[in-house]
């Protein structure tokens, strides 16, 4: 199973296009198909913030990757300590990655640029 996104199937909330998981590159709503259109999109995990985590980061803080803790070696995986920038939605759905959320929207005082 890949993710991918569709271009062509565009909402308010996905300006970009709806995303799905499939084994190949086919849109469950609109049929469209190759890679021109659907788009396979890359899972970017984060980085949580963990004093005893396996992962050590700038400054010698400890990370860990969200969904998978025992994940000690992340090179070759895409990760991130930006929310925004996250797009795994194991990680998303963890408490650290609300939390991170939370923080970033108040660094940023709640303005979402558009
Ligand atoms: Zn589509
Ligand atoms: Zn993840």
């Amino acid at each position: 199973m890949a993710r991918f996104r569709c271009s062509f199937c565009r909402t308010p909330e996905k300006p970009w296009g709806i995303e799905f998981e499939a084994d190949f590159p086919q849109c469950p709503r609109c049929h469209a198909q190759g890679l021109a259109v659907v788009i396979p999109v890359v899972k970017v995990h984060f980085y949580a913030p963990d004093s005893q985590g396996p992962i050590v980061g700038a400054g010698g803080r400890h990370y860990r990757v969200a969904c998978s803790p025992a994940f000690t070696n992340p090179n070759g995986i895409p990760c991130t300590g930006l929310p925004s920038a996250v797009t795994c939605e194991a990680c998303m759905r963890t408490q650290e990655f609300h939390k991170a959320e939370d923080l970033q929207a108040e660094l940023t005082g709640g303005i979402l640029l558009e």
